[in-house]
């Protein structure tokens, strides 16, 4: 047992990030039970549904699960009361300060982990007194961070600093990726774009086929003056692209964005005008298959990269 899973009780050191729109019970459940972690990815459900996801979750699965919850949520109060309500063991907070929650879940019995992109926020999260941080590269989809730091250049630089335990994210989709992850100093990955592509993610169809058949460089990190966001080069983000050469400001870019362009794109499969938000690594995602498969294959490819490792592959 390592750091991670010994702190959260679980077999692989390997957690399905928490994404909206993609991440529900059914995806959580299916991960838990092949032996990772899953999470429920809260930011896009109204308290009742998230009440409902949990009850859901608990009963398809008694291994441990957790919830993300990014700070920006705007009814995040009711939030926290469900996942204290049910016990949830464990929540990933977000796109936020981690003072504001920490002591306050701890003090109900829940570990709690933070997700930063950068040495400084590291720091921050640790002095919070959480039980563990996320660090996510710039490869990563969804919301990330300004600075522009690969996972390479994150892991090593963090590893060294803090001394609870370090979940890598960002790019990583392959045992060969969790092995260099764990070689650069963290103790167990996150994984998002690898778990859209399942049959449990609640991700549309299209979004679904759209991630498995995208070209290397079809995504870019955008909307830095709002939150910055990873998504796929698509028309959507054709009209960004055309909003920033007409010298947009906060403004028209808040304008354009307008409300609900995830849930159009990612849950609705409009792959036109919808925001689709997905990490570097799914040039790497070739087929849609269920998520017991995607742990059991980075793990037994985890298992045969660490026995050429051990075998002296790579010595020169
Ligand atoms: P928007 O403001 O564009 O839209 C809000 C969306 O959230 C709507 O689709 C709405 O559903 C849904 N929603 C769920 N609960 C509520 C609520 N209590 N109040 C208002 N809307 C609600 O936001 P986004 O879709 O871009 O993001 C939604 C959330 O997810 C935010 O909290 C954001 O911080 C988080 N997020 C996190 C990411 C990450 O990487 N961790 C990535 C992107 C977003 P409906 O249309 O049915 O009303």
């Amino acid at each position: 047992m390592n750091r991670i899973s010994k702190l959260f009780g679980i077999k692989y050191p390997l957690i399905q990030a928490g994404m909206i729109w993609c991440s529900g019970w059914e995806l959580a459940a299916a991960v838990s039970n092949s032996g990772g972690l899953g999470i429920i990815g809260s930011g896009s459900m109204y308290p009742e549904i998230l009440d409902e996801q949990i009850k859901k979750c608990l009963e398809a699965t008694n291994k441990p699960f957790a919830v993300n919850l990014p700070m920006l949520y705007p009814d995040i109060d009711k939030h926290v009361e469900t996942i204290i309500k049910h016990k949830v063991p464990i929540v990933f907070t977000s796109a936020g300060n981690p003072k504001t929650w920490t002591k306050y879940l701890q003090d109900h019995g829940i570990k709690v982990v933070h997700v930063v992109s950068s040495l400084k926020f590291a720091l921050k999260a640790q002095e919070a007194g959480v039980d563990a941080v996320v660090a996510e590269g710039f490869e990563a989809g969804g919301h990330n961070g300004r600075d522009e730091t690969t996972t390479l250049c994150l892991i090593p630089k963090i590893a060294k600093e803090i001394s609870i335990p370090l979940i890598a994210a960002g790019g990583i989709a392959s045992g060969r990726a969790m092995l260099a992850a764990l070689n650069l100093g963290a103790d167990g990955v996150q994984i998002g774009s690898r778990f859209v592509a399942t049959f449990e993610s609640s991700a549309h169809e299209n979004f679904k086929n759209k991630i498995v058949n995208l070209p290397e460089g079809e995504t870019i990190l955008t909307l830095k003056e709002l939150t910055p966001v990873r998504l796929v080069k698509n028309e959507f983000y054709k009209k960004v692209e055309a909003a920033y050469e007409a010298n947009a400001n906060e403004q028209d870019l808040k304008q354009l964005l307008g409300r609900g362009r995830a849930k159009k794109g990612m849950f609705e499969g409009d792959l036109v005008e919808g925001e689709l938000e997905i990490g570097q690594v799914a040039s790497q995602i070739q087929n849609i298959i269920s998520a017991q498969e995607v742990v059991q294959e980075i793990i037994d490819e985890f298992h045969l990269a660490l026995k050429e490792q051990n075998a002296n592959k790579f010595q020169f």
